[in-house]
């Protein structure tokens, strides 16, 4: 596990919408359980998504997109999974 990420158990299964991987984990930044309108970053492709009321994912609005861009712990999760390959395939 990448040192300044948590992995968490937290969350169903989601099905990233750009390559269809399921991700049964996920890799917060503080550890807690996401909730509606957090982050999702998919561990195979890097998509970002973001997390419905019911954990689900949607694909982010234009003005997320844009919001991610200038968020410090956002761009510091992306260098960090840079680093590690994808965690096997399907
Ligand atoms: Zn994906």
């Amino acid at each position: 596990v990448p040192n300044d990420l948590v992995l968490t158990d937290a969350v169903p299964p989601t099905k990233c919408p750009e390559c269809g991987v399921v991700n049964s984990g996920a890799l917060g930044v503080d550890g807690t359980r996401p909730k509606k309108g957090d982050v999702s970053i998919c561990m195979y492709c890097r998509h970002i998504s973001i997390f419905t009321e019911d954990l689900g994912l949607r694909e982010p609005t234009i003005d997320e997109m844009l919001a991610m861009g200038r968020e410090p712990k956002i761009q510091a999760a992306l260098s960090v999974l840079a680093k590690c390959p994808p965690p096997g395939h399907k």
